[in-house]
């Protein structure tokens, strides 16, 4: 069988330096592109515009030259496509799957009636109760998408007419080959999320559907931590009607505690191992690539 040239991609998000848990994902989606002959591309996911500074913007295209894989075409930049994912929130509301939510954290917490700890957690925390879809409201809906406030997706009602739903996993022992979602998995493990934030314009399941399908992404490599996430990223590729990809959960990077590598751990930055005379082949050596 003749194996499809493979477009997959790297995508940080410039809040900080690049880590090793970042240069394992950034070497693997190279990786995936290159053993099968095709692309690899850079995105930075720049929509959180009070923790994004493009000095780590800089930081992680020098990276990635450092590293020696360069990205194959100009970075597609987020902060770039705000109207874009304005206008499929504008879709969306017309066809009547969003509703504006007030409710913050502690707000969710307290509907829920529960401790944190009994309390089930989906990709973006405890799962939505629907308070606000349960709210009263105009009798008249506005014609126009409120943008001052968070919109979430009326979950059972963006699943209504939808089949199930499948995506193929190339990489995760548990989840290798077809994977089948079912509503009654979303409804219950996900909930309502958010696809608009009000500080934001947008979401990041919403941001990273409509930009997979932008950049002709065909397989998305990306860590296990993200697998809730994508299942999320399949229902609203099916709303959407964009194509699905394939999905390559790969293994985190922790430290030494078993912990996973986060962005404030610099002493693990890239940078630093570099200004202490490392080279590119120790950082996969020790990622044990
Ligand atoms: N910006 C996300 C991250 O760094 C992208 C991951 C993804 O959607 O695959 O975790």
């Amino acid at each position: 069988m003749a194996c499809r040239a493979e477009v997959t991609r790297f995508a940080p998000s410039p809040t900080g330096p690049l880590h090793l848990g970042h240069a394992f994902a950034a070497l693997t989606a190279h990786h995936v592109a290159r053993a099968s002959g095709g692309q690899f591309l850079l995105r930075i996911e720049d929509i959180d515009r009070a923790r994004c500074r493009p000095v780590w913007d800089q930081a992680i295209r020098d990276d990635l030259d450092w590293l020696g894989i360069p990205p194959d075409a100009p970075p597609l930049r987020q902060s770039d496509r705000l109207h874009i994912y304005g206008e499929t929130l504008d879709r969306l509301w017309q066809l009547g799957l969003l509703y504006p939510c007030t409710c913050n954290r502690r707000d969710i917490l307290a509907a829920l009636d529960a401790p944190q700890e009994g309390v089930s957690l989906g990709p973006d925390g405890p799962v939505y109760p629907g308070t606000c879809r349960h709210r009263p409201r105009p009798a008249q809906r506005p014609v126009k998408r409120p943008v001052d406030q968070a919109l979430r997706l009326d979950m059972r009602a963006a699943l209504t007419g939808l089949g199930p739903l499948a995506f193929t996993e190339t990489a995760h022992p548990d989840h290798f080959g077809q994977n089948i979602i079912t509503p009654a998995q979303l409804v219950d493990a996900t909930g309502d999320i958010v696809l608009a934030r009000r500080d934001m314009g947008t979401s990041y399941h919403l941001a990273v559907v409509i930009d997979d399908a932008a950049q002709g992404i065909t397989t998305v490599t990306r860590g296990a931590d993200l697998f809730d996430a994508t299942r999320i990223h399949v229902l609203l590729q099916a709303l959407l009607h964009l194509p699905t990809p394939a999905y390559h959960h790969h293994r985190l990077i922790r430290d030494d505690a078993g912990r996973r590598l986060a962005k404030r751990d610099d002493a693990r930055a890239l940078s630093t191992y570099r200004a202490a005379g490392a080279t590119p082949d120790d950082i996969r050596a020790w990622l044990g690539l």
